[in-house]
């Protein structure tokens, strides 16, 4: 090791071209030697060393009133630097290599370097702790059957108690109609932030859950006064939920809207109007019948702020937090609701706030100030609350769903305008008319807003249709 020339080299260029070889040679002797004690302590001390040799040399002009460091010592100091920072890395390396053994494995030499760095191993240790808190907020965790009923009891008898109960739900709700939520293990974003590609079923074809059912009951009994959610699914409105009583903040899939006719004129569709939408791309292709202009989806990417008066209808989710002295999170990650201030009153002292309760599998940034936290599947606690509010949940029947009332039918020519699926009454979904000469299968798997737009700017090139 004495005179590594790798070293010797990085010194050496450090060093003014005008210095005297003795100088060099001073520098050299030093810095290998800090070099072979491979030590953070001993690299400065060799660092400070080579300022000590070069010092009476390069501070002479000094004295004349020139203090400004010249070309070569700024050099010097960053070749210094990225020794310095080379030595680190080894010893981190190092450090970890014998943190990884056990310890009934690790030689009376690997003790003795765990002692010289106790600082490294200490920050090596923050960081697999830092590492491991990380990795247990993304895992699933179920209560015990016990624990659940427990809970359950607990938070049914909270929403007896509730004057002002307010509903925020998130993708977890509609997981058992086969829409993969976000965060979850195999949820959108988790896959998108592993580089992989998502591929959907059709949405349409999604109906509402026994969650969106009981939500409805339980508005409809009085228990709740307002529901806010981040899906674009539509299922809330088509459980039947008044839309008075629902501020979709994300927009709905089957509503586009002309922003030019005063107020919006809205257009609800049985079929996914977002096929061509994109992340600031949002017409349909469709236009107003009122005034000609083209349509535009109402969903809101990441990103974007959204603007709409409906279905978005913020005032109501605004008015009903204002009001709520309970807020019920059903399935959501709340990593997006939590940067809404105003739904979670943070302007009021805490013990002002609502009282929180939160059903969901990981872990959520409100945990810590929730009444009660339940670990477990929206539709396994929906069915024990409102057994135990001893409440009938009706089944979503497809031939009363309100969509077929509130929707309104294409023009004549505007049935060729996609190619995604039509709800139909019938038992099953039909394929639109113009569905027959192409392929409307592979652009549902492509996704509008949700596999393409709803990502983070992650847009896949422009498809030509
Ligand atoms: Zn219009």
């Amino acid at each position: 090791m004495n005179g590594d020339p790798a070293m010797s080299l990085h010194v050496r260029r450090a060093l003014p071209p005008s210095l005297p070889e003795t100088a060099d040679v001073a520098v050299r002797i030093s810095a290998s030697q800090g070099y072979e004690q491979s030590s953070l302590g001993r690299a400065a001390a060799a660092w400070a060393q080579f300022q000590v040799h070069i010092s009476g040399r390069m501070e002479a002009p000094s004295a004349t009133g020139c203090t400004a460091p010249s070309r070569a010592e700024r050099k010097a100091q960053e070749r210094a630097q990225i020794l310095q920072r080379e030595n680190r890395r080894k010893t981190l390396k190092l450090v970890a290599r014998i943190l990884k053994k056990s310890e009934r494995e690790r030689t009376a030499e690997d003790v003795a370097e765990l002692r010289r760095h106790e600082d490294t191993v200490r920050e090596l240790c923050t960081r697999q702790l830092r590492r491991s808190v990380l990795k247990r907020k993304h895992e699933e965790v179920f209560d015990n059957v016990e624990d659940l009923r427990r809970k359950v009891s607990q938070l049914a008898e909270a929403i007896r108690g509730a004057r002002h109960l307010v509903v925020y739900t998130g993708a977890g709700i509609s997981t058992a109609a086969s829409i993969p939520d976000y965060r979850g293990p195999n949820g959108l974003w988790t896959q998108l932030q592993k580089g992989r590609s998502v591929s959907t079923s059709d949405l349409s074809e999604a109906e509402p859950t026994l969650t969106h059912m009981s939500i409805r009951m339980l508005h409809k009994e009085k228990l709740v006064q307002h529901v806010v959610s981040q899906n674009c699914d539509g299922l809330h409105v088509r459980s039947g939920l008044p839309r008075s009583a629902l501020s979709e903040l994300h927009g709905n899939m089957f509503i586009e809207v002309c922003t030019l006719c005063s107020p919006a004129r809205e257009y609800v569709r049985l079929f996914d109007v977002t096929e061509r939408t994109a992340l600031r791309k949002h017409g349909t292709g469709r236009r107003c019948v009122h005034c000609g202009a083209e349509l535009r989806d109402t969903i809101v990417h990441f990103g974007e702020r959204g603007t709409l008066e409906q279905p978005l209808n913020w005032k109501g989710a605004i008015e009903a937090a204002a009001k709520a002295d309970a807020i019920l999170c059903l399935g959501s990650s709340l990593k997006v609701l939590k940067k809404y201030a105003c739904l979670w009153c943070m302007n009021r002292p805490a013990d002002k706030r609502p009282k929180l309760y939160i059903v969901n599998l990981q872990w959520t940034p409100k945990d810590d100030l929730a009444t009660l936290k339940i670990h477990a599947k929206c539709d396994d606690v929906m069915r024990l609350l409102m057994e135990e509010l001893d409440i009938q949940v009706s089944s979503y029947v497809k031939a009363e769903d309100p969509i077929f009332n509130l929707a309104t039918p294409l023009r004549p020519g505007e049935e060729n305008s996609h190619t995604r699926k039509v709800i139909s009454p019938s038992a099953g979904p039909e394929d639109c008319v113009s569905g027959v000469n192409e392929k409307p299968l592979s652009t549902a798997v492509k996704g509008g807003w949700f596999g393409r737009g709803y990502s983070k700017g992650r847009r896949k090139k422009k498809t030509s249709t």
